[in-house]
């Protein structure tokens, strides 16, 4: 007999990170049916009060690595491991230095903005998801 849990269809209320990020990672494990309800009107709407950049650490890329988008974000972000400092003095000079903030130990994070990773997991699901995912 069927149970519910076989059916394995989903209504997500809001298609931010968590809700694209969540839809993305079931339609993996074999859901259908995943429905994302929006109500911005397109994944990369600006919102002034949104707009913050995200920065994708290697706890972060856990999810771009397991949907293969880890490349697709370097192209978007600026790396951590890019950061200067640039020191203008009254007469003009400047001295750049790189911010020596960057754990060797520790996988390089990606800082891009909001808008942007959005539409990133936006257009994976219209690319390769459009039969168990639908956002609206
Ligand atoms: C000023 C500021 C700076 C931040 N900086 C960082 C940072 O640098 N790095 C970082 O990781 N995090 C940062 N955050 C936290 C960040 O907001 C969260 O990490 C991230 O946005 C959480 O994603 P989310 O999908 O859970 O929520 P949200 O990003 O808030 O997404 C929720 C979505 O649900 C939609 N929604 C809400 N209600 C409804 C409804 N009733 N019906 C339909 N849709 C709905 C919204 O339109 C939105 O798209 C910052 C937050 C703020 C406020």
């Amino acid at each position: 007999m069927m149970s519910y849990l076989d059916k394995k269809n989903v209504v997500i209320i809001g298609g931010g990170p968590t809700g694209l990020g969540t839809a993305l990672m079931l339609a993996k494990r074999g859901w259908k049916e995943i429905i994302v309800i929006e109500k911005r009107p397109s994944a990369d709407y600006y919102e002034p009060d949104k707009s913050f950049n995200y920065q994708i650490d290697g706890r972060g890329q856990k999810l771009t690595d397991l949907l293969n988008l880890t490349d697709q974000l370097a192209d978007l972000s600026v790396p951590n491991t890019d950061f200067y400092l640039t020191l203008i003095k009254s007469d003009g000079t400047r001295k750049v230095t790189k911010l020596p903030i960057v754990d060797p130990e520790r996988k390089t994070a990606y800082w891009l903005p909001r808008a942007s990773f959005v539409k990133l997991l936006s257009e994976e699901i219209e690319k390769k998801w459009q039969d168990s995912i639908r956002a609206m």
